[in-house]
């Protein structure tokens, strides 16, 4: 068998030749290709059955990694990657000549973070190429939070598949755009507008982005859900009348038949979510009820994802 180390080696190999890799970050387990390889590109949106309008994420293993991929480095860029990376931040920023539009989706911006796993890490400084990699699983499913659930979605389609625990954040990455004006926060995460403001001011949040309250349910896009009807809810009521469900709540059971006690606090929050809707998602119930979290700041990763995870 081989050791870790010659698997994160023959990973870094199959990237430089083209090859699709699966590999863990602290967010989600990832579809690595070479960033700057277009038909390597290609295969990923091919096995994740993604829309080629949507742009990819590099992951860098270094700020001058990074840079090489940006026409621009602002000020800002050097701050925040100083202070969140390697971590859950991406940004977009205006690419350079070296970036194809294949990764972009036609966008003259690309969004790029260092991710804070040892194997990933490890991984794109040994292939010594920015690696692209979107959620491992097929386009709107959940995101797979450990390599057996990557297995079970695409299995054969990926040349390797990279062991590496559970993650520890659990939720996609903040996605922040310094690309013109005030820095715009187009998807929240577990770091926070706050979090951001703090380091470098004023954050301005995107229509949509699932910051705070949506203007009404169901508006929002579709996207990270189990197969199994997600509803999120208030504190136990408003449930379904029918068929055999299970309630995730993390402050009141309410008069759920089946609970599932979810923690209180946001970051294990975050880190069991996908985890548990995968299990669950295999026990064959008619639905899942979630207790609507709290709308404090560091629970709006969260409320985003389960708010694009549920029919209501
Ligand atoms: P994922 O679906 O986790 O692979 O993340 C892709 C997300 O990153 C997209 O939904 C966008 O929000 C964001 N993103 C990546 N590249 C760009 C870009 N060039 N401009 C704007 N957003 C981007
Ligand atoms: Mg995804």
């Amino acid at each position: 068998m081989e050791s870790a180390a010659e698997l994160i080696a023959r990973g870094a190999a199959l990237l430089r030749n083209g090859g699709v890799v699966a590999f863990p970050t602290e967010t989600v387990y990832g579809l690595g290709a070479n960033a700057l390889d277009p038909v390597a590109l290609a295969r990923v949106y091919e096995i994740k059955g993604r829309p080629r309008t949507s742009p990819l994420i590099v992951h860098v293993s270094s700020i001058a990694m990074a840079r090489a991929m940006t026409a621009v480095w602002p000020e800002q860029a050097e701050t925040l990657a100083r202070e969140f990376w390697p971590g859950p931040l991406t940004l977009v920023l205006p690419k350079s000549a070296v970036v194809p539009m294949d990764l972009t989706a036609g966008l003259e911006t690309v969004g790029i973070r260092m991710p804070a796993h040892p194997v990933a890490l490890s991984l794109i400084e040994q292939a010594g190429v920015p690696v692209a990699a979107p959620s491992a699983n097929r386009f709107m499913a959940l995101s797979p939070t450990s390599a057996d659930q990557v297995r079970q979605g695409l299995g054969a389609a990926v040349d390797l598949i990279l062991e590496g625990g559970v993650p520890e954040v659990g939720i996609e990455s903040t996605v922040l755009s310094l690309v013109e004006g005030t820095p715009l926060l187009l998807r929240p995460g577990m770091i926070s507008r706050a979090d951001i403001e703090e380091c470098i001011g004023l954050v301005r949040v995107a229509e949509g982005s699932g910051e705070g309250a949506h203007p009404s349910p169901g508006m929002h896009e579709r996207h990270y859900a189990p197969r199994t009807p997600l509803y999120l809810v208030g504190t136990g009521g408003e449930l379904p009348r029918t068929g055999r469900g299970v309630f995730l709540y993390s402050t009141d059971s309410g008069e759920a038949e089946n609970g599932v006690a979810m923690p209180g606090d946001a970051q294990s929050y975050a880190r069991l979510l996908y985890g548990t809707l995968h299990r669950l998602d295999g026990e064959g119930w008619d639905w899942i009820g979630v207790e609507r979290p709290s709308g404090e700041a560091e629970w709006a990763g969260i409320l985003d994802r389960l708010q694009r995870a549920s029919i209501r």
